[in-house]
């Protein structure tokens, strides 16, 4: 239902829980899902298969990390050999890449790891952490500085933060808060490739 509709046909609780879910930073304790004390049950569950991507092991298991310990309500987890996955994470001799998400359980986006950049100097670790935060969600937002994740090389090659700011952790939270109530078709995984060409 779009969205005019949905205001237009709501009653006044709906237009509240549309406001409150506008407020990102409301996230954490808008959906009741996630202030209770089963919140472990709200925590959106996501695969990645790094099979196919020699060389890049330790740097997506510190990217990963960085997330995990960023943001509550979405958990990257590895699959099972030959087992499904949301993120299916390759290495290439191109630039990364990645799918624009916020992916959801089930569907898929895949993360391009491009040697092409690592040969220009930049951070693979960092690298790996900006595209999954493709993955999640966020877009590039470039220029920007080495604090911010997503404004991947354009922060120089210098840089080799690979950890989320605040206002990124909050846009990830927000996404994900939404998957795990009722508003979940609000928010559309946004399926276009990102080249992360400098
Ligand atoms: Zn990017």
């Amino acid at each position: 239902m779009p969205l005019a509709t949905w205001i237009k046909a709501g009653t006044s609780a709906t237009a509240l829980v549309l406001a409150m879910a506008g407020t990102a930073s409301a996230a954490p304790t808008t959906p009741t899902a996630t202030a209770q004390p089963g919140a472990q049950a709200a925590v959106v569950t996501l695969r990645y298969d790094d099979s196919r991507a020699a060389g890049w092991e330790a740097a997506i298991a510190a990217g990963v990390a960085s997330w995990n310990a960023s943001v509550t309500n979405v958990r990257l987890v590895e699959a099972a050999p030959g087992g499904a996955a949301e993120i299916v994470i390759v290495a290439t001799s191109g630039w990364p890449q990645a799918t624009l998400g916020p992916v959801r359980p089930g569907r898929q986006v895949r993360v391009e790891l491009g040697s092409q950049a690592v040969n220009d100097g930049y951070n693979k670790t960092r690298i790996a952490a900006h595209e999954l935060g493709h993955s999640l969600g966020l877009p590039d937002t470039k220029p920007g500085p080495c604090s911010q994740l997503m404004s991947g090389s354009s922060a120089g090659t210098a840089c080799t933060s690979a950890v989320p700011n605040a206002t990124e952790r909050s846009r990830v939270q927000s996404y994900y808060a939404n998957y795990a109530n009722a508003l979940a078709a609000s928010v559309v995984t946004d399926g276009r490739t990102l080249v992360d060409a400098p």
